[in-house]
């Protein structure tokens, strides 16, 4: 409804946990999941998920929702807080990993793999772990970071940050 409404631009997010569970646990939440994704491919919309970071694997499964549920416009569905292992098979699949930017060293690797990805910032909710996660307005220091590094020239960060997001979520910058 708020898709419809156009006061959502997707559905987010949704995902299986990253840590045990019993296996019912997993195969209700794959229902959702598969779910979610009828809804936004019906609506050409963008759905969020958070996984576990299992590599190819978790890529693997959720492709094979994915085309359980009917999805062509893969790269419509972002595979939020993706773990390096996850870029080249989310990427090869046609779907889109976002890289935690946070995370030491995840960026750098992630970009080695593709430009074809999103980054994310996070809200920083343990106190013990400070610099685990990174605020939005900390993504520029990293990106700097890379392009000083000469990791990326600063047409990807412009393809990454701006034509990337334009095309998934929709929305004209500037
Ligand atoms: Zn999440």
């Amino acid at each position: 409804q708020y898709v419809k409404r156009g006061e959502a631009a997707g559905i987010g997010e949704v995902g299986r946990p990253h840590w045990e569970v019993n296996a019912n646990v997993v195969g209700l939440c794959n229902e959702v999941v598969e779910y979610a994704m009828t809804v936004a491919k019906d609506l050409n919309a963008v759905v969020h998920l958070h996984l576990e970071r299992e590599g190819e694997a978790t890529v693997r499964s959720i492709v094979e929702l994915a085309n359980r549920a009917g999805v062509r416009d893969k790269w419509r569905i972002i595979l939020h807080h993706a773990s390096p292992s996850m870029v080249k098979p989310a990427v090869d699949n046609g779907l889109t990993p976002s890289i935690p930017v946070g995370r030491r060293g995840e960026f750098e690797e992630a970009v080695k793999l593709t430009k074809a990805l999103v980054v994310e910032s996070d809200y920083a909710d343990d106190p013990r772990r400070p610099g685990a996660v990174i605020p939005p307005w900390r993504i520029l220091s990293r990106v700097n970071n890379l392009l000083r590094l000469n990791l990326i020239s600063e047409e990807d960060v412009a393809k990454m940050m701006i034509d990337g997001i334009e095309r998934l979520y929709g929305v004209r910058y500037g």
